[in-house]
């Protein structure tokens, strides 16, 4: 049985053409990106696409898109063996953290790749990048089921899980790094999967859902932020949960009116998810008395989760429905490997 593949053409670099009067990228349909890499036809696959139409700028990318997608690889979930998303790099991570909770329990791959030179320029890394993806979405292990049961993304020499990764640089080929958690697969004559690090637990059944609630928003710490900015960031109406981006191993400014305008926000019924600006490393609230007093005043420990996952986890869990205390409770725990308890 050849494997079956579906590719969801979003748009991105990988598809983009040069505007001939302003010299700017814009994206360009599935067509033209596919006729630049007649290489596909020596995979021996059934490979069928969708495409959002128009195609966009992932700097455009939202939560209805992500529900769109969602829903497509829901609606082609037991038609295929796998789903490649081809998506700009700019928000691929933030795409591959809300897949990973809105498709929670996959048992197939979503890999999403994408590149930072245009399929149709002669040293494009797009060429290499699809190629590999669909390679990944086919391959099997020796049990027959998929390699890869999880959301992934794919660029250049490595796999990484969809919800550990960050875009790292706005040059290199290897874009994206995955600071938490180690790569899923290495890149180079072969294809070396990590057998440890893949999410291949047994008996997992898709719990799909589409809602992403978008009262969230996300606050950065620096030294000068005024009580005044905080307070405004925080009475914005309808807002159900922060991202606090906050120092080191999660801590934030001891002043008194910090510590006070924090816990009022939680004592009105906000979510706090506090998350360090470090790359790497985690929240560690216990460590200095400027990590337990935002604790004390009721922020969660986003412990070594990206940012990314964070907010989307955040606009997954409010999507559903769930009270102050289910949020919270779900915040502190794994739901799709993006965090380590
Ligand atoms: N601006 C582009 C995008 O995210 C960048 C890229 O694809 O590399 O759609």
């Amino acid at each position: 049985m050849k494997p079956r593949i579906l590719i969801i053409y979003t748009g991105g670099t990988i598809g983009m053409i040069e505007d001939p009067v302003t010299k700017t990228l814009r994206p360009f349909d599935f067509d033209h990106l596919i006729e630049n890499v007649p290489k596909v036809k020596m995979l021996d696959y059934v490979i069928d696409n969708l495409q959002i139409s128009p195609p966009i700028d992932s700097s455009d990318m939202n939560p209805v898109y992500w529900g769109e997608l969602a829903e497509a690889i829901r609606d082609n979930y037991d038609s295929y063996d796998g789903f490649v998303v081809l998506h700009g790099t700019d928000t691929m991570a933030y795409t591959a953290s809300a897949l990973s909770f809105m498709l929670k329990g996959l048992s197939k791959p979503v890999i999403i790749t994408g590149s930072q030179l245009p399929i149709g320029e002669v040293r494009t890394d797009g060429e290499e990048n699809l190629i590999t993806a669909l390679q990944i979405a086919a391959a099997r292990h020796p049990d027959g089921k998929p390699m890869v049961q999880e959301v992934a993304i794919l660029f250049e020499n490595y796999l990484w899980r969809g919800n550990r990764s960050t875009k790292r640089s706005a040059d290199n080929f290897n874009a994206f790094r995955s600071a938490n958690y180690p790569e899923l697969a290495k890149i180079g004559l072969g294809i070396a999967f990590a057998p440890e690090a893949l999410d291949r637990a047994p008996g997992k059944s898709l719990e799909f859902s589409s809602a992403m609630d978008p009262a969230v928003t996300c606050i950065d710490l620096y030294p000068g932020l005024t009580k005044e900015s905080l307070e405004y960031q925080l009475s914005q109406p309808g807002l159900k949960g922060v991202v606090l981006r906050t120092y080191g191993a999660g801590n934030g400014p001891t002043a008194p009116w910090f510590t006070e305008t924090i816990r009022e926000a939680c004592d009105r019924g906000l979510v706090v998810l506090n998350v360090s600006q470090c790359q790497s490393g985690s929240v560690m609230p216990r460590r200095y008395k400027a990590g337990e007093m935002l604790a004390g005043a009721g922020a969660v420990s986003g412990r070594d989760m990206t940012f990314e996952a964070a907010i989307t986890k955040m606009m997954y869990l409010f999507g559903l429905g769930l009270s102050r205390d289910e949020v919270i409770e779900r915040l502190e725990t794994d739901l799709a490997g993006e965090v380590t308890i």
